[in-house]
């Protein structure tokens, strides 16, 4: 009888299925996106077929709501705005086929509306969600809902979802560090009505950690997939991205930098013999010194500085400018 991938994993010892999750241990792994909503309302009559009656097309955007059509309308001018902004700063040629099809986002006005075609399309497990990214190289997704939040809250998720989708796929789909998806898509988030992002209180979180000497060391950080709760995690990996683009000299070649990371990802071994928990540890271990050694190489032929001198000076620009 021939071996099945099911009849293998089951035959997998624990430690070696925890091997096999150890590569992406240090990449970004898809938020949890939680925007409240005031679930079990009755019944709107909506049906699959009419959900997101309105729809916008535009070169990379399908945007599909049910909100007002003038409203709409906007988002789908804010979709296009915000690829502009990303092929600019990654250094993308007009040329280039980021995704392949259209980019399909859904906003829903409600929650009921959400959660029947959340249920319908992608599952049980998506209608609980606070909202969704499939960020995938053909057809990538984005499904939200606005109920509960204003608009200005939808369009700044909506530009950090399309951020994550944008670095996952463009040039070459390879999964980036948690560092680096969140810190740009906090980046573009906060630049979208500033004075209504969580701009002031991440420089204020970076700078007291800073002033307290609470700041990760980029070694670690840089290999780490902090949680989404882990709001000390964001602010650090947002002002790191936020001096990296600040600085004159480091933002001309921060697409550079992003390009070479997917360029050169070594490719992970997909299995390993492990036998014991302290070979586990050991295997963790070794895995993001490599890592970390890896991005540090990239980061000092690319921007001409180590990583140590980037980090002081990060802290330097923060007590100085936050
Ligand atoms: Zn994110």
């Amino acid at each position: 009888m021939t071996e099945t991938p099911a009849m293998r994993r089951r035959l997998l010892r624990p430690y070696a299925v925890a091997a096999l999750a150890l590569a992406a241990l240090f990449v970004w792994q898809p938020d949890k996106i939680t925007l409240s909503a005031s679930a079990g309302t009755t019944s709107s009559g909506i049906t699959k077929g009419d959900t997101c009656p309105y729809k916008v097309e535009t070169p990379h955007f399908i945007v599909e709501f049910s909100v007002p059509p003038t409203i709409g309308r906007g988002y789908a001018t804010l979709c296009e705005k915000a690829y502009t902004k990303f092929s600019d700063i990654f250094q993308v040629p007009e040329s280039e086929v980021v995704w392949e099809g259209k980019c399909k986002i859904y906003l829903f006005a409600n929650h009921d509306q959400f959660v029947r075609f959340a249920a319908e399309t992608h599952g049980a497990g998506a209608a609980i969600s606070g909202g969704y990214t499939l960020p995938n190289k053909k057809d990538p997704l984005i499904v939200l809902f606005i109920q509960g939040k204003d608009h200005i809250t939808l369009q700044q998720v909506l530009i950090h979802e399309m951020t994550h989708v944008f670095l996952q796929v463009f040039h070459k789909e390879v999964r980036l560090s948690t560092w680096i998806h969140e810190g740009f898509a906090q980046l573009f988030e906060f630049q979208h009505h500033p004075e209504k992002s969580r701009l002031q209180t991440s420089r204020s979180k970076a700078k007291a950690m800073v002033k307290q000497g609470m700041t990760r060391p980029l070694s670690g950080f840089w290999v780490s997939a902090f949680p989404a709760t882990d709001y000390a995690g964001y602010a650090q990996a947002w002002s790191l991205v936020n001096f990296m683009t600040y600085s004159k000299d480091l933002r001309k070649k921060t697409g550079k930098y992003v390009l070479a990371l997917k360029d050169r990802a070594p490719e992970h071994k997909g299995f390993m013999t492990i036998e014991t928990e302290a070979d586990l540890r050991e295997a963790i271990k070794a895995e993001a010194e490599k890592e970390f050694k890896f991005q540090a190489e990239v980061f000092q032929e690319i921007f001409g500085i180590s990583v140590d001198e980037f980090e002081a000076r990060w802290k330097r620009y923060i007590l100085a400018t936050y």
